[in-house]
């Protein structure tokens, strides 16, 4: 798979409601047909982040204060070919 290294890198994920920083999303293949919806729990308020729609293929992971515990996941095949991928993260302290 052809890709721009540059359109590849790390989102980092903040709680919309105490603003603590949940986790990064790090996107190796930004032109792969792949949409993610993704949300993290938060683990310091019950909250959680907004939504956040980033396109490729994804790897998820915590910080030094957030672990991620658990992931939900649910996959939509448009017929298109376009993966939708809704990834609803668990994380602890
Ligand atoms: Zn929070």
């Amino acid at each position: 798979m052809k890709y721009k290294v540059e359109e590849c890198g790390d989102i980092d994920i903040f709680c919309s409601s105490c603003h603590q920083q949940l986790g990064v999303v790090v996107v190796t293949q930004p032109t792969a047909k792949i949409k993610n919806k993704i949300i993290f729990k938060c683990p310091f308020c019950n909250d959680q982040s907004f939504r956040k729609e980033i396109d490729g293929v994804v790897y998820i992971s915590g910080t030094d204060k957030v672990k991620i515990i658990n992931m939900d996941t649910n996959i939509i095949e448009e017929p298109n070919m376009t993966m939708i991928q809704e990834l609803t993260i668990f994380t602890g302290k």
